[in-house]
């Protein structure tokens, strides 16, 4: 028996001595770009690293066109409004992801129906969305969780018989495949974030990717003010001949060149400059994360208590914003999950966490907390109700099963691995100590 670092022991790791990576990841090249930027006095506004980084990133995700933002909440409202969502729609979404996903949905006057997901990937349940379609329906958001992906032949599938909008939430999934195509280029609109916990990063930041033009037009318009994309402007301005009334069916502008109400959701140079070089950085960061995480996957095969999450071989490259696997309190002789990740954390010196919060059940996402916004009519009061949804999946992930590590673990060596499954092994063999 040796004592558990929780209860005073020695820990598995000693983090004074052989730190964790560290995350961001940054050299020379962030410092002198960034001081380019300083110099130059063209901080935002379409700047040219702007629009360098966009085209890079729609080539890189396989789509025409990628549009920088604000952050990766903003583009999925904006991604929701270019699809003509709102008033009277419903829209689709896990329960089991960033609040994001579905207050995107209330902030467009919509209703997001939180959907159950899969006990082995975590990801939306593709029999429950088809339980979950109505007459109203307009979109589904899957997310692609941690690291695993949603089912997108199926989602696809279901969007295609219904007609549906996808539109994928890839803030945890830059650079991921599934059958060979990037995330963010197999539903309608992809949105990204570059928050600074994320697998690129700009501090903040977020961006959308589309190959349709028409939504690529919307987007670039509500991003910016409402104003049209700068080539669509003809040589002589001519002023609209009439004002029309938005027309949903017909898209929120005109064809007369009448602008749509936005606001400012733009991004700056400096973000634009860091992202640059944050994407040369990915491939080999994602390829890194892989090899590890398939290591310590093999690793946990092996080890009693803990099971690997399900992956799936439709995904040709893995991304990982977090690494997690699946805790068994029963083969632990029962200490609940959060006594277990207060041990591994304690050895091995980082954070070790639950997944998110189910979605009628976090303190994040609490809708009536706004009435003056957001009782547009009572019977609409009732539907954002969260509490109203049931997500008995969500919820057993979230007390009992979820262990999950930033990905910044899987950014060192193999030897790294091997301390997570050491620690795991002896919290097993120590169970009593946390019971
Ligand atoms: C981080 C995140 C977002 C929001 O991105 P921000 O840039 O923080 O606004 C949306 N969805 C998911 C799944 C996220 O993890």
């Amino acid at each position: 028996m040796s004592r558990l670092a929780v209860k005073g022991g020695k820990p598995v790791r000693d983090v004074r001595t052989n730190p964790w990576p560290k995350w961001p990841v940054w050299d020379k090249s962030e410092e002198h770009t960034l001081l380019e930027v300083l110099r130059s006095g063209v901080w935002s506004y379409n700047g040219p690293r702007e629009s360098e980084f966009n085209k890079a990133f729609a080539e890189f995700i396989g789509t025409k066109y990628a549009l920088s933002v604000a952050n990766g909440t903003v583009s999925l409202q904006l991604a929701l409004e270019a699809c003509g969502i709102g008033w009277g729609d419903e829209v689709i979404v896990p329960g089991l992801t960033w609040q994001a996903t579905a207050a995107s949905v209330v902030d467009v006057n919509a209703v997001p129906i939180l959907v159950d997901v899969c006990e082995d990937t975590w990801c939306i349940d593709p029999a429950k969305i088809e339980e979950a379609i109505t007459p109203r329906t307009k979109a589904i958001i899957p997310v692609h969780l941690y690291g695993s992906f949603a089912d997108m032949d199926a989602i696809t599938r279901i969007a295609r018989k219904h007609n549906l909008r996808v539109i994928e939430d890839c803030a945890h999934k830059h650079g991921g495949e599934w059958n060979g195509r990037k995330a963010g280029s197999i539903g309608d609109i992809g949105s990204f974030s570059f928050q600074l916990s994320k697998l690129m990063t700009a501090g903040e930041g977020g961006a959308l990717t589309t190959s349709d033009s028409g939504l690529y037009e919307k987007l670039d318009a509500l991003r910016n003010c409402g104003r049209r994309p700068e080539k669509e402007k003809p040589a002589e301005p001519t002023p609209p001949k009439r004002l029309r009334r938005p027309d949903k069916a017909a898209g929120i502008y005109s064809d007369e060149g009448n602008f749509i109400q936005s606001g400012n959701y733009r991004i700056t140079d400096f973000q634009a400059a860091l992202l640059i070089e944050a994407l040369k950085r990915l491939p080999q960061q994602n390829g890194l994360r892989q090899e590890n995480a398939r290591y310590f996957n093999s690793l946990l095969s092996g080890l009693p208590g803990v099971l690997p999450m399900q992956r799936d071989n439709r995904e040709t490259m893995a991304a990982y914003y977090n690494f997690s696997f699946r805790y068994k309190q029963d083969d632990f002789k029962a200490p609940p999950a959060t006594e277990f990740r207060k041990a591994l954390s304690a050895e091995l010196g980082c954070p070790v966490e639950a997944s998110y919060e189910p979605l009628n059940a976090c303190a994040l996402y609490t809708p009536h907390t706004k009435p003056w916004r957001h009782k547009l009519t009572d019977k609409y009061w009732q539907e954002i109700n969260p509490a109203r949804f049931e997500l008995p999946v969500c919820h057993r992930i979230y007390r009992e099963e979820s262990v999950c590590f930033h990905h910044c673990v899987l950014m060192g060596t193999k030897a790294d691995m091997d301390l997570i499954a050491e620690a795991i092994q002896k919290v097993y063999e120590n169970t009593e100590q946390i019971l």
